[in-house]
């Protein structure tokens, strides 16, 4: 192990911990981070995550109707 794990911090925003609540996200086996104000973005709105996420082009945005 040579490299520190990054810091946490949102993967839209960049805020980290000590602005933000972080939630923790397990992605092609990379532990990423997001807050509570882009965790919708992620579940509903994948594509604006685009050049932040990798492959979230291919994500599917949740199917829910209100
Ligand atoms: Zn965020």
């Amino acid at each position: 192990m040579s490299q520190e794990p990054s810091k946490p911090k949102c993967l839209a925003c960049d805020q980290d911990s000590t602005v933000t609540p972080l939630i923790a996200l397990e992605y092609q086996g990379e532990r990423l981070w997001i807050c509570p104000q882009h965790l919708p973005v992620l579940i509903h709105d994948p594509t604006k995550l685009v050049g932040r996420l990798a492959g979230a082009e291919d994500l599917k945005a949740a199917d829910h109707k209100d």
